[in-house]
């Protein structure tokens, strides 16, 4: 997949993709693929970034009963 190349590999497929046909209908068919799990990938990292924590986490502080506070007094 485009994603796992190696940055030399990718660059050494870019140039023969541009003077081969099968290669660009393949990327035309799988650019959109490509392009919704970077999408997906890419949201999930910048939302553990901005909270710190993962998400399901979150749920369990929320239903929780509130008696962590005792180990602090
Ligand atoms: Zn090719």
């Amino acid at each position: 997949m485009l994603g796992g190349l190696e940055a030399n590999e990718h660059e050494a497929f870019l140039g023969h993709l541009g003077g081969c046909a099968d290669c660009q209908a393949e990327v035309a068919e799988l650019t959109p693929v490509v392009r919704a799990i970077a999408a997906v990938r890419g949201r999930r990292r910048r939302r553990q970034r901005s909270e710190g924590r993962p998400p399901w986490s979150e749920d369990g502080l929320r239903t929780e009963p509130d008696d962590g506070g005792r180990e602090l007094e």
